[in-house]
């Protein structure tokens, strides 16, 4: 099994339950949901004129729509190649559940690492039992897929991207449509660090008990 990989990288997770954990991020590439706020449009793509080699990938400076195909021990040698030393991978996109991920886990899993995925939780999830799922539901967007009732189920975290009162609200439904399970940690995330949305995150998370994510790797300006 290969997998269309954007980027990999080592830094500190800037959202949700694991802020300030250090982490491998594994950025797969492919994602037709179509937010519009969307801050890896670069990975929507998979053109073949895109492909390139390993190497090339490796040489990567910025945040472009190169892509290359890597297999679960490709993964774990860039990794070792890089001396990355967390032990939190995080896989993300794109959308990162539109590939099996059970090959992925078990290679890596195997060699002490723990899974985290980040979905939009609009395709049937393949993971490993072990995986952290961090859902951030994506309701009405131009693509046109749903949000999967067995995912919200499945769902460790719910992460909700808002930037006003209607987005609560739609979260608010989705949660009475699916049920989720009883020590689900839901947290709400301005978008783009809008003050505004901001205010209604904390107001809101206070309120409802929830959290509060506000991408730290955006406010210290690292990756
Ligand atoms: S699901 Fe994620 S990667 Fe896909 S368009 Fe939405 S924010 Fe971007």
């Amino acid at each position: 099994m290969n997998y269309r990989i954007n980027e990999i990288f080592e830094t500190l997770q800037g959202e949700g339950v694991f802020t300030g954990v250090p982490a491998i991020f594994v950025r797969l590439q492919g994602c037709p949901v179509g937010c519009p706020w969307c801050d890896t449009q670069h990975t929507w793509n998979t053109d073949a004129d895109k492909q390139v080699a390993v190497a090339e990938l490796a040489k990567k400076t910025a945040a472009d729509d190169r892509w290359a195909e890597l297999s679960a021990d490709d993964i774990v040698a860039w990794f070792e190649r890089n001396g990355y030393r967390a032990k939190h991978v995080v896989i993300t996109g794109g959308e990162p559940a539109m590939f099996d991920l059970q090959p992925l886990a078990e290679v890596l899993e195997k060699r002490g690492y723990r899974l985290q995925i980040e979905t939009s939780g609009t395709f049937p999830l393949q993971v490993s039992a072990a995986t952290w799922v961090t859902l951030s539901p994506k309701l009405d967007m131009p693509g046109g897929y749903l949000v999967q009732p067995e995912n919200m189920r499945r769902a460790n975290e719910i992460k909700h991207p808002i930037a006003m009162q209607k987005h609560i609200d739609a979260l608010d439904q989705l949660l009475q449509q699916y049920p989720v399970a009883d020590d689900v940690v839901i947290s709400l995330q301005p978008i783009s660090q809008r003050p505004r949305a901001t205010e209604l995150a904390i107001a809101t998370c206070i309120e409802r008990g929830w959290r509060l994510s506000v991408q730290m790797h955006k406010y210290l300006n690292i990756e």
